[in-house]
């Protein structure tokens, strides 16, 4: 399962902050989840929560943001969002390695991948948020 391993490597990295910067408690993590990345928002948040059960970070809340995807074009230079397949089987729309702009392949720039934009937690009583990068 994709999410569980996604998941797994949130927890890991968070779980590092909190041993490094004498963390007390984590209230939220914030990430974002590229719309190329096939990670299901759902699924993710179920797989943080089973793997969070005691540890320093539970019952911590996971916020997701989704990331629109950018796709460049070698052939004419187009930068942007992709061609979408209006496919009615489907449950949105499927985005295309197709350019909008010339019909040539794109490469994906951005909205591949996930990432942790923020972790939220206490070291006192008051709560400070910091970027996790
Ligand atoms: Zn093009």
């Amino acid at each position: 399962m994709h999410e569980l391993s996604v998941a797994s490597a949130v927890v890991e990295k968070v779980l590092e902050f909190v041993s490094a910067h004498s963390v007390k408690k984590v209230l939220a993590v914030r990430l974002a989840i590229g719309e190329l990345s096939h990670i299901e928002a759902e699924q993710l948040r179920f797989c943080y929560v089973a793997i969070t059960e005691q540890t320093p970070i539970q019952d911590s809340a996971l916020e997701i943001e989704t990331v629109e995807a950018v796709v460049n074009c070698e052939r004419c230079r187009y930068r942007g969002r992709p061609k979408y397949w209006d496919d009615a089987l489907s449950v949105g729309p499927i985005p295309t390695m197709e350019c909008p702009n010339c019909g040539g392949a794109v490469e994906i720039a951005e909205g591949n991948d996930c990432a942790i934009k923020s972790i939220r937690f206490a070291v006192e009583d008051d709560g400070l948020a910091i970027p996790a990068a």
